[in-house]
Order: structure tokens, then sequence, then C-alpha cells
């Protein structure tokens, strides 16, 4: 297992109180697997990120569970022993390319700082390994000694990935890797992505808010919602059969590429506050089917078709899926 993830809980202290933003996630992934996390804003994705680099908020904390990366639990992990996994180990991909690079530092200049720090080789060597790795992202290295504002949104972009991946680490964390590119960026982003997730045989984390950009890259997806995963399973068997009522309408809410839809559907009301969260299943107060026992009591995560896990309590009595296929 390269990553283990066990029954992992994150607050934030506001004010006097700890708010439970993440609740009770577990996930595992072996090596070259795929991970997509989707989910409405504010339902945990990004906090979830964060935690697993330890890179939580001052005022966030992980209160219950265990990180094993590669067999070491990062959450009691001293500082220099995070330092050691970070970018070594387990890479992030930030969410936001523009803010993600230093804009008074020329790029080559970044990359080779983030190797150094983290390697004991020469800073000939370095420059050395940044021009590769420009190479393998699609930019010419003669373009190393240029400051982030001398690339288009694309090209920052791929700098960010050739950033996370200048010390080779075999799990690459990319939270909504192609939010804010137009969509000729976004295609070319995510094959580059798939693409090196082959050549350096990584294992690939994605959060993002778009079901589709998840359904391209990765094999498994995890939908997300009130800081809980609802559905877990392989991509194709829970975007054509889903059984749960919130991925069935995260996935309508989205247009079809094979099917006539005339109307999109909406989801109605808000996700919950975390200041008041549902004693019973989060999605209740917006769930078409939800019936009493909804609202008092909170469904178990339990383990459906194809092994699917979901968590909802009719996950196999009632038909989610009237719609038919839209994926
Ligand atoms: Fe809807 Fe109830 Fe299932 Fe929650 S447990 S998703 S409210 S049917």
């Amino acid at each position: 297992m390269v990553i283990d993830v066990r029954n992992l809980s994150i607050e934030y202290k506001i004010g006097n109180d700890y708010l439970e933003a993440v609740h009770d996630i577990s996930f595992s992934l072996t090596k070259k697997e795929s991970l997509g996390f989707v989910g409405e804003s504010g339902c945990g994705k990004s906090t979830l990120a964060y935690a697993l680099l330890n890179l939580l908020e001052e005022n966030g904390r992980i209160s219950n569970g265990e990180i094993i990366i590669n067999e070491k639990d990062i959450v009691s992990a001293t500082n220099k022993e995070i330092r050691d996994i970070r970018w070594k180990e387990i890479a992030m991909i930030f969410q936001n390319a523009m803010t993600a690079l230093n804009p008074v530092e020329k790029i080559g200049v970044q990359i080779t700082n983030a190797l150094l720090l983290h390697e004991k080789i020469s800073r000939k060597q370095a420059i050395e390994r940044a021009k590769d790795i420009f190479n393998k992202v699609g930019i010419s290295p003669s373009r190393l000694m240029e400051y982030p504002h001398e690339f288009s949104g694309g090209m920052k972009q791929r700098a960010v990935i050739a950033l996370a991946l200048i010390c080779y680490p075999n799990i690459l964390l990319a939270d909504e890797p192609t939010t804010a590119l137009d969509v000729v960026a976004q295609r070319q982003v995510l094959e580059l992505l798939v693409q090196l997730k082959e050549e350096f045989n990584l294992t690939l984390i994605m959060i993002s808010h778009d079901i589709s950009v998840v359904a391209e890259a990765c094999e498994k997806v995890a939908v997300m919602y009130g800081g809980e995963i609802m559905e877990l399973g392989n991509t194709e068997d829970v975007f054509k059969s889903s059984n749960h009522p919130y991925t069935k309408s995260l996935i309508n809410s989205f247009p079809s590429l094979y099917q006539e839809i005339s109307e999109l559907e909406q989801i109605p009301g808000y996700p919950p506050s975390l200041e008041d969260l549902p004693k019973g299943c989060p999605f209740a107060t917006r769930c078409a089917y939800a019936q009493e026992v909804c609202f008092s009591e909170k469904p178990a995560m339990r383990r459906v078709n194809n092994d699917k896990l979901v968590k909802c309590h009719f996950a196999e009595e009632l038909d989610f899926n009237k719609r038919g296929d839209s994926y």
C-alpha cells in the first residue's frame, strides 16, 4: 500500500469551538492507482488534501485517524520526518498556478531550490534535473530563467506540475489542477497528468469540483458531501450506476456528451454548515428520497454491487438511476 488513510477526521477551531470539516474518511491506494475526490465547494476536499501533507492551517487539527504513507504515519511524525516525506514521497500541485509560484523569482530558481532543499546534489545537477523535468512537461528548458508572469496560464500550470515532480515523488496530489484554465489548456493538462502518471509510476490523488475531470483521469472516485465520503468505487461503476442520490444528482447537474438532456438537474438548497451539522444523513435536507430515519440516524458505510462503498440507508433498495446513464 502506498497510502492508507484510516478513519481520518479533521476539525477547525472557530472561536472557542472545534468544528468538524472532515469526518471518518478511509481509503487506500497502491502504486499507480488513481483516485479523484469530487463534490461541491466546502465539502472538505481541499482540507483533506492539505491534511495528507500535514499542511493544515494553524487553527486546523487532525482529531482522529491515521495517514500512513509508505508505512510511516504522518499524523504522529515529527516536523523533520514530515519534511523528509513532503516532496520526496508525496507532492502537491496547488490549486491556483498564479499564486502557487513566487512572482518575483525565476521559475528555474524555484524548481532547483526545491530540489536542493530535499536532495544532496550539486546546483549543476539540479539545473540538469530541472531542464529534464521541463522537457517532460512540454516546456522548452530555455524558458527556465523566466518569471511566472512571462508564462501563459497553461504553461504556469505545467511549471507547477514540474515543481511538484522535481523530487520524483511516489504520490502526486493535484488540487483542482485544471480550474481557471481555458478548455483547450484543461484538456492538455489532463492528458499530461495521465501521461506523467504512467511515466513516473505515480499514485495520483485528484481533487476537483468537476466530475468530468475526475472521470477522465482517475480509475476510482470518491464523492464527498458534508465532510464525508458518500460513495467510493471504480469510476465507471459509480458514474454509470450510482447507489447514492447525491452522486446521481451531481452527475445529472452536468451536461452529458452522450445523451440529450433537455434540462440539467439542480440540487435544491445548500450544503450543511459546519456549525450545524445534522444528526442523521448530511444530505437529508436536500434528498428527494429522504425518509424519517435519514434525519435521525447517520447511515453507515456499506459495501454494495461491484465492491462500491456507499453511505445511504437505502443504497440497495431504491433505484437512483431513473434518468438512465448520463456518464
Ligand atoms: Fe437520502 Fe436518506 Fe440516503 Fe441520505 S440516507 S442519501 S437522506 S435516502
